[in-house]
Order: structure tokens, then C-alpha cells, then sequence
């Protein structure tokens, strides 16, 4: 059987955040995506590698078993529709919320509010809950602009310290969820891979609890 353990992590951000937790752990990677181009990485582990990959197609290649396990953000989480991934650890970097924005003291309560934004379901769901009816204009970057241009009302974007929308002349309205990064487990890896993949989210959950208690 193959006994090689696969984790997909985002790039950028997540995973110069999860180096840490992934080093605790006993992993360390051999190349830096950072100057290398390979999207394959060995690791101090013979058989452990990482995948290298972009933040929304990390829920993909776990469910589709191409890796074991992943690094993927709540916020890409909760737009995914598959079903087939387990969600067992909240590693707890790369926070930041997923807020409803737009200029200083817009209303928000208006019927047929255009909302631009990235995160679609989420964005959906959030004015569902609440009964009300909005346009969701989707776009894959660059919401701030929407509101400028006026291409949309309001915008559903990530915000950490709230710089971006500020330099854009807009501010954060309403709270829609608190984001991290979670670790997510192929559904056969997880019965397949028991020991392994157990082992290893062990791990992660211990350098996650350390991580927490050195702060
Ligand atoms: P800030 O200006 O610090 O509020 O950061 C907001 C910008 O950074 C937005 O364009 C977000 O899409 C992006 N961002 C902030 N935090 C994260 C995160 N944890 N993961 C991915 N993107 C983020």
C-alpha cells in the first residue's frame, strides 16, 4: 500500500503561517516554494510530501484523494460544495473575518442591495438567514473597487486590520464570520491511512495548543 502521507497547502499567507505548526510537528520541507518552482515538496520526512497550490483548489484535491490532507481557510471552506472531507482541527492562523462592507455608514437593510464579492454561498446564506432578498455580483478580486465604481452597493470581503478597505474610502459594516485555517483529511486517507493520518493531526493539534499557550 502506499504509505506516503500528501498535504495540499494554500500559498502565500497560510502556508508561511502553518510552517511553524508543520516544523512542531516533526516537518519540515526541503525546498522553499518561495524561490523554487517546484509544487511537489520533500520534506525531512521521506514519506511526507507537500503540494503547493492555490487556496480554493485545496478542498478539491483532498476530496479527490490527490492529497491526504490539506491547509485550506474557512472562508474557502465554506464556499466549497463537495462533501467528501473531514475538518477535524482548527489550527488557528490566518485569521482575520469575512464582513459585509461599504461606505461609512451605508445602510444595509435596503431591498435589492448589490453585493459584490468572491465568496458567493457565504454572502447568500448570511442575507438568507436574515430574509433578505440581495443581488451578488460575483468577482475574483479587487471587491473594494466595486463600490467605487459603482458596480455594486456593498462588498463581502476578508478583512484583517481593516487597511485596505480604509484606503479605499470604505469600512467594515457587519460581521459575518470569524476565519482560520483548518486542517481537512481525505475520507479514505482517514480509514485507509488511520495511524498515519491520527498521528499527524495529533501533532498539529499539539503545536497548535503550544503555539496558544507560548502567546
Ligand atoms: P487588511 O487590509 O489587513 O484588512 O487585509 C485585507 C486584504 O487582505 C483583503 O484583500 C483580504 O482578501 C486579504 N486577507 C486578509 N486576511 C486574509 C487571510 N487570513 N487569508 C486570505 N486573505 C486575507
Amino acid at each position: 500500500m502506499n504509505n506516503t502521507i500528501t498535504i495540499a497547502v494554500s500559498k502565500g499567507r497560510i502556508f508561511k503561517e502553518a510552517l511553524p505548526l508543520l516544523a512542531a510537528s516533526g516537518i519540515v520541507p526541503l525546498d522553499d516554494p518561495a524561490t523554487s518552482r517546484k509544487l511537489v515538496l520533500d520534506t525531512n520526512q521521506p514519506d511526507v510530501k507537500l503540494v503547493i497550490i492555490r487556496a480554493s483548489d485545496v478542498p478539491t484535491y483532498v476530496e479527490y484523494g490527490a492529497a491526504d490532507l490539506g491547509v485550506a481557510g474557512k472562508d474557502v471552506l465554506m464556499e466549497y460544495e463537495g462533501d467528501g472531507l473531514y475538518e477535524p482541527l482548527d489550527l488557528q492562523i490566518a485569521r482575520c473575518r469575512l464582513m459585509l462592507a461599504g461606505p461609512p455608514g451605508a445602510a444595509t437593510g435596503q431591498t435589492r442591495l448589490r453585493i459584490a464579492t468572491k465568496y458567493v454561498h457565504s454572502t447568500r446564506r448570511y442575507f438568507a438567514e436574515q430574509g433578505k432578498q440581495v443581488e451578488i455580483i460575483k468577482l475574483y478580486g479587487s471587491m473594494e473597487l466595486a463600490p467605487l465604481v459603482r458596480l455594486a452597493d456593498l462588498i463581502v470581503d476578508l478583512v484583517d486590520t481593516g487597511n485596505t478597505l480604509k484606503a479605499n474610502g470604505l469600512a467594515p459594516l457587519e460581521h459575518i464570520a470569524d476565519i482560520s485555517s483548518r486542517l481537512i483529511v481525505n475520507k479514505a486517507s482517514m480509514k485507509m491511512k488511520h495511524a498515519r493520518v491520527n498521528a499527524f493531526v495529533r501533532g498539529m493539534a499539539e503545536a497548535v495548543e503550544q503555539r496558544a499557550g507560548g502567546k
